[in-house]
């Protein structure tokens, strides 16, 4: 049946995977990338994952503040926008509709950044 890796985002053959890495979803490939590089991908998806929950807590707000920090641009521009997001609308429910009534511009910046999807309308 394979299994899920996390960092390449796919499913991929048992072999694939030492015992370590199947508990840890990570391929033996993605393991020999660099440490800064898995640690990357796994910030990515966890500001991706603030978007989803329902609610941006109080805690995930203070992480989001932390990473904007980052010294990948990448994640301190993604962590910027989604603590924006969290600091005017942490409730998932009507967001969309609400930024896009009253703050164009954010909406605009999470479209840029891939944030959200055609289909999240
Ligand atoms: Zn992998």
């Amino acid at each position: 049946m394979g299994h899920w890796c996390r960092i390449c985002d796919r499913n991929r053959a048992n072999e694939k995977f030492s015992a370590k890495g199947r508990k840890n979803h990570i391929c033996k490939d993605c393991a020999k990338k660099p440490k800064e590089e898995i640690e990357i991908i796994d910030q990515e998806q966890e500001i991706f994952r603030y978007l989803q929950q329902s609610n941006i807590s109080a805690k995930n707000l203070s992480r989001l503040e932390r990473l904007t920090k980052s010294q990948n641009q990448r994640i301190a521009e993604l962590a910027t926008i989604v603590l924006e997001v969290g600091r005017i609308k942490p409730n998932k429910r009507q967001r969309l509709k609400f930024l896009a009534k009253e703050h164009r511009e954010l909406l605009q910046e999470l479209d840029d950044a891939g944030l959200i999807m055609a289909h999240d309308w």
